[in-house]
């Protein structure tokens, strides 16, 4: 048996890792990547490269992010984060509905896929900044997410694709792949433009690793529904839906949550696309610690439901719900100091005053009467018995409100009072392609292997529904894509 050859489709994180480990299973590989080099790396460099994983402890940490200091070992409390919690959490918020075959792959997975991402020369570090607070004088780590790689997402597209490149894989700019090449036996290439000329590339497998349709107004429309068009897009604007769309063409089935996908507040004046250069700032995830309010200046969700990262991934269609599709976040002088970085970058659409009046009035497009009379409604509702305590969820709520606020409700009445426009910024979609969870091997609509065809990343199916834990993202596309690469590497 020869060499097999291998295509791999983007060159995002999913990609690189399934090039990584097709290289490593002794395939000759191929990466074509749609988008020009100096934009290259999909939402993967756009993202805070934070990377959720099942851990027993700190010595498990330690094996991943051996730079730790004994400093930083002793100053911070890292808990654990068990695999029975990753499934759980996952299982939670995904409301029952994540495939549980490749739920478990997942999380089995976390740890060993990101350690030899490590030994390919990927660098980890705690995310003390967003995932942890100071608590007498110890970082404390909640909800679940402990490690970011090194530089963010642009660090881990430059370093995966350092290790691609010296593993000996060929990376094509600027090359779009437009068509499986198919026939009864399977998928034998792709078809490729590149320099405004159509080639074919023949190949024993092609792993699918090209993203949603988050950047297709019209696909968002037709599968998300109305009003899906209008969302921004938080990262690339290359996602466009191909692969899916030439995936389903040669008989691939569909999976998960079609009409679904990840989207956060983002700020209301942001481009239509993201901007690299403010990368995820545009994002504003501080309102568990304020209230959010809509242009008739009330209340439509419960900011305290949970930690954010089990809600934000949610809220970014309550907010597109709204009239106008835009939502104001307001924050007290009690809680300013909590506000996390993306509050303070230069591109940020904020207004302050001194009272809630003016902060009405301020707030483009709000009824500031209205919104004097809810909050003051909200603040009666406050139940200030309990103590305020961001690490936890601090059960400190309002009582009696349409919708009340269950955890971390303070009133809001200290000012200078400051509010930040949102709208909806789309993240990437949930529906994708049916894989077989054992070796992401795509799934045709007879429910048979497509021999040849592997999938790995944004556009496999059935993991994420309604809602996402932060973090996942990038672990599903690393896992899928590893395991795509090694089996990918296999067929001839
Ligand atoms: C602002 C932002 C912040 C985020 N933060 C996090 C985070 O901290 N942690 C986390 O886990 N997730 C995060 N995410 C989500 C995460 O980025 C994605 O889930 C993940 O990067 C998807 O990886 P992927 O390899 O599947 O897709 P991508 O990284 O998007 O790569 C897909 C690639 O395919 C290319 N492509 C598309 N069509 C074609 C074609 N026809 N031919 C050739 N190439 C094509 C695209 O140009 C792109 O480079 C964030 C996303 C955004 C937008």
């Amino acid at each position: 048996m020869g060499q097999s050859r291998v295509v791999v489709v983007g060159a995002g994180n999913a990609a690189l890792c399934a090039a990584l480990s097709a290289r490593e299973g002794g395939a000759e590989v191929v990466v074509l990547e749609r988008a020009p080099s100096q934009v290259r790396g999909g939402n993967t460099a756009f993202s805070a490269g934070a990377m959720r994983v099942a851990y027993s402890g700190v010595e498990e940490l330690q094996r991943l992010m051996p730079d730790l200091t004994p400093e930083e070992i002793d100053n911070t409390d890292f808990g654990s984060y068990p695999t029975d919690a990753f499934f759980d959490d996952l299982a939670r918020v995904t409301e029952y509905r994540a495939d549980p075959d490749l739920a478990d792959t997942l999380v089995q997975q976390s740890m060993p896929t990101l350690l030899w991402m490590a030994d390919n020369g990927v660098r980890f570090v705690p995310i003390y900044g967003r995932q942890a607070f100071k608590v007498e004088g110890r970082f404390t780590f909640w909800g679940g997410l402990t490690v970011e790689a090194s530089g963010g997402g642009p660090g881990l597209v430059e370093s995966l694709t350092k290790a691609a490149e010296k593993s000996g894989v060929r990376i094509e700019y600027g090359a779009r792949v437009t068509e499986l090449l198919h026939d009864d036996s399977g998928v034998h290439g792709v078809r490729v433009r590149q320099d405004g000329a159509t080639r074919e590339e023949s190949a024993d497998a092609v792993v699918l690793a090209c993203g949603g349709f988050e950047s297709s107004a019209e696909l968002r429309a037709r599968y998300l529904g109305p009003g899906w068009d209008l969302a921004r897009v938080r990262g690339t604007m290359y996602n466009t839906g191909d692969g899916l769309q030439m995936a389903l063409r040669v008989g691939a089935s569909s999976a998960g949550n079609w009409s679904g996908c990840h989207a956060v507040g983002w700020d209301r004046n942001a481009p239509e696309f993201g901007d690299p250069s403010v990368g995820d700032s545009f994002q504003k995830h501080s309102y568990p610690w304020g209230v959010m309010v809509n242009a008739h200046g009330r209340r439509f969700v419960d900011e305290g439901a949970d930690f954010r990262n089990y809600t934000y991934a949610k809220y970014g269609r309550v907010i597109l719900e709204q009239p106008g599709q835009f939502a104001w976040q307001v924050f007290d002088q009690k809680v300013t100091n909590l506000l996390r970085d993306e509050y303070r970058i230069r591109e940020v659409s904020k207004v302050t005053a001194p009272t809630l009046k003016e902060l009405g009035e301020r707030m483009e497009g709000v009824d500031a009467a209205g919104f004097v009379a809810e909050m003051e409604a909200y603040n009666a509702a406050v139940e200030t018995g309990t103590e305020f305590n961001p690490n936890v969820k601090d059960g400190r709520r309002t009582t009696g409100l349409a919708i009340d606020k269950t955890n971390w409700a303070n009133t809001v009445d200290e000012g200078p009072f400051e509010a930040y426009a949102v709208t909806c910024g789309i993240t990437f979609t949930f529906g994708g392609l049916r894989i077989d969870p054992s070796s992401a091997q795509v799934i045709d609509t007879d429910m048979r292997p497509i021999p040849g065809l592997f999938a790995a990343g944004e556009l496999v199916g059935g993991l994420f529904y309604f809602n996402y834990p932060g973090g996942t993202g990038l672990t599903n596309g690393s896992v899928f894509g590893r395991i795509a690469g090694a089996f990918a590497a296999e067929a001839s």
